[in-house]
């Protein structure tokens, strides 16, 4: 048995994806939504939790949002597709996240409509 815990986030980013073929691969941007999802085994909960929404909080504001918000994504990582954004959000907090848990998801959305899951397990 285990939890899986969710913390939300959000940041506004510009991106263009040069090797799209549509109206994407102009300049544009976007307010994204990242949804980061954390297991923890009931066995290892301490005082009745799981882990702290807080702990995720910094480690993930430290190292993704305080980089990324009002960023030019193509700055920071090469074709900054859904798929790229979340390959680089999962490098940057994995380890930090699996000494508390495991990190299991990452959701990413791009708009209301189109987001995109990694299964990190
Ligand atoms: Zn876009």
């Amino acid at each position: 048995m285990d939890f899986e815990i969710i913390r939300e986030f959000d940041f506004s980013a510009a991106h263009s994806l040069p090797k799209y073929n549509g109206k994407c691969k102009n300049f544009h941007g976007h307010n994204y939504i990242l949804e980061v999802y954390v297991r923890v085994d009931v066995a290892d909960m301490k005082d009745g939790i799981g882990i702290d929404t807080a702990e995720i909080k910094n480690i993930v504001n430290e190292t993704v949002i305080d980089v990324l918000d009002h960023s030019n994504l193509n700055d920071i990582m090469e074709n900054p597709s859904m798929e790229n954004i979340c390959i680089w959000i999962h490098a940057q907090i994995a380890k930090r996240i699996n000494t508390k848990g495991r990190l299991s998801k990452l959701r990413l959305w791009e708009t209301g409509r189109n987001s995109i899951i990694m299964n990190c397990v």
